[in-house]
């Protein structure tokens, strides 16, 4: 791993500019000129404070030339300094020991310095090439400054040099020695991009595919496959799992770096398309759901409070209607930067449908993110929230706060604070209201029955067994069921009751399902909403046409699954109520 050089000062050079460089090695020759220049007196005396002068200077020499990336200029000159060290403690010494310790000092400094020399000959050729280098490297764009990266490598060498180049380009990089390490760090922060070594033990590089597959945030990361095999299979596989890319070991750091920030850029382009919302800029809702599974499952294991928001502009219709579309539009971009501006960077903010916005507050529990809205409400309440042709546009909102309950759904979190936003508008709009779990179950369950109570089925069937069978199948839902053995009791029923659906069998004894239909059009008995479905023994498109003529909705034949029935029927309940 020669090729890869990584010294103890290696981060004390990251900041190392050409100049600074430059500068020191002007210095430094000043220095190295000292030491060569011949002596030529002699004397105890001046010789001592010759050989102090030669300490200093190696000493300075020891200090700072690593700091500057030179680490072996550094080794050689403390060795050199060691051989002066004796003249700062003189005390005793006679001329003539003076002199000889000084000859024999000065023979072993010299190939010291003869080595000084080289080391200075060498970093003046180095940077002269990566001035000219320099050209060549690219700026990095200032959208990818601060981007974090995620290095993937169980060679530290290869490792630490990578992480080590990729700072000084301006990104944050963090490291990890194996797929475990890896793991985890990527369930808790964002990464912008991967590289990924193949070769690790004891787990491959492969296995973080997988994980990368299931995580429906992460699976977007592009990664950087680098490999100590060129081997056609393994970069047929790596494309195949989900790789973005694909370098094989040795490379160049040029190469690598400028695949790199292609990628993120291009992955930039993408994302902005994938979870932005074109009018406002800010995120939309497939971002949004997928962040709050990010967050709950952030939330779940650092066990801190998390809180949903569902921001829903009141009338807005209104302003549509009054002032036209483009007004309305301007009025959803400003009240988006409004809200951006409201929260803080860590809080995910989206559109999340028409003049809805949602807000996901990590940290922030359910009753300071209500006070966090209501700021923000009396704030539009007091200042336009846009001018358009100079019209002062003012609104307000209602809003639904939830804050996370551990192991309950992402969904069913939504859904309750989607109804604190449904309270909010039934008390009148313009407020914020916030609603636990708790409270809002009864109600969600009072809600959905209220929704499907209000459907009644007539189940018309002279077989007792399909009969109970049929009304069993609804029974576990809440619907109300009314049953009918023959087709004079079915034709009663219908008209009385006017359930919302009816499931006629086509022969029962006295009155046939057909006639039931007869007499429900001659007598213009039938209510609108009633739907009918039609039973029959028979698959014939004879008996088919006739119901339909009569005025059935639909037709199904015996036997049928009892599941395929309820679907139907639910089907079509549910087409009408969503009118
Ligand atoms: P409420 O107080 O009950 O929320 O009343 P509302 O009028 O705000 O709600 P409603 O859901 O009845 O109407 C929402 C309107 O928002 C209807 C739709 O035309 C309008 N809308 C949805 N998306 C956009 C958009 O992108 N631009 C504009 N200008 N209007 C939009
Ligand atoms: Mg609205
Ligand atoms: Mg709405």
């Amino acid at each position: 791993m020669d090729e890869y050089d990584t010294d103890d000062y290696e981060k004390a050079s990251l900041s190392l500019e050409f100049e600074s460089r430059q500068k020191y090695l002007d210095e430094l020759r000043k220095q190295l000129d000292v030491l060569n220049d011949p002596i030529n007196k002699i004397g105890s005396d001046i010789l001592i404070e010759q050989a102090r002068e030669w300490y200093r200077i190696g000493h300075t020499i020891k200090g700072t030339a690593p700091i500057l990336g030179m680490s072996r200029m550094g080794r050689v000159a403390a060795l050199f300094a060691e051989c002066w060290e004796w003249s700062y403690e003189t005390n005793g010494l006679a001329g003539d020991e003076v002199q000889n310790l000084f000859q024999d000092c000065y023979l072993a400094s010299r190939p010291l310095l003869h080595e000084l020399e080289m080391e200075f000959e060498i970093n003046s050729k180095e940077l002269l090439l990566e001035q000219q280098q320099a050209p060549l490297k690219e700026a990095l764009p200032s959208q990818l400054l601060g981007s974090r990266l995620l290095v993937v490598d169980d060679d530290r060498v290869l490792r630490s040099y990578l992480a080590r180049k990729l700072r000084l380009e301006g990104y944050n990089v963090d490291e990890a020695s194996n797929v475990e390490d890896a793991i985890k760090l990527l369930r808790e922060n964002d990464y912008q991009l991967i590289t990924l070594d193949l070769m690790m033990h004891p787990q491959s590089g492969y296995e973080i595919f997988e994980v990368l597959k299931e995580d429906p945030m992460i699976k977007w990361l592009p990664m950087l496959v680098l490999s100590g095999r060129n081997d056609m299979k393994d970069v047929v596989r790596c494309f195949h799992m989900g790789a973005d890319d694909f370098v094989t070991k040795p490379f160049r750091f040029e190469d690598l770096s400028a695949r790199i920030k292609r990628m993120l850029l291009r992955h930039m382009e993408f994302a902005l398309l994938a979870f932005n919302d074109p009018l406002t800029g800010i995120h939309n809702r497939r971002y949004f759901d997928l962040q709050l599974q990010v967050e709950v499952n952030r939330a779940e294991r650092y066990n801190e409070p998390l809180t949903l928001v569902v921001i829903d502009i009141d009338y807005f219709k209104a302003i549509n209607d009054r002032h036209g579309h483009p007004a309305g539009d301007f009025v959803l971009q400003k009240f988006g930067h409004l809200l951006q501006s409201c929260l803080r960077n860590t809080d995910i903010l989206a559109r999340v449908g028409g003049e809805e916005f949602g807000v996901i507050l990590p940290g922030i529990t359910g009753i300071e993110a209500e006070r966090i809205m209501n700021r923000i409400l009396q704030r539009v309440r007091r200042e336009p929230i846009a001018k358009h042709d100079s019209f002062d546009h003012y609104i307000t909102f209602s809003a639904g706060v939830a804050s996370w309950k551990s192991g309950k759904s992402v969904q069913s979190w939504f859904q309750v604070a989607d109804y604190a936003l449904y309270k909010a508008k039934r008390n009148g709009r313009n407020r914020v209201l916030r609603t636990s779990y708790d409270m809002a179950r009864n109600n969600l369950a009072d809600l959905k029955l209220q929704a499907v109570e209000s459907k009644t089925i007539l189940v018309a069937d002279d077989d007792r067994m399909l009969r109970t069978m049929i009304s069993d199948q609804f029974r576990k839902e809440p619907y109300k069921l009314l049953e009918a053995q023959d087709g004079e009791t079915a034709y009663r029923i219908l008209v009385e009751q006017q359930p919302d659906f009816c499931i006629l069998d086509c022969i029962m004894p006295g009155m046939s399902g057909f006639e039931v239909l007869e007499r429900l059009r001659m007598e213009g008995t039938r209510a609108a909403k009633t739907q009918i479905m039609l039973l029959s023994g028979r698959s014939s498109e004879e008996d088919v046409n006739r119901g339909l003529e009569l005025g059935a909705d639909a037709y199904m034949f015996k036997p049928f699954s009892l599941i395929d029935v309820e679907m139907k029927v639910r089907k079509m309940l549910f087409a009408v109520q969503s009118h």
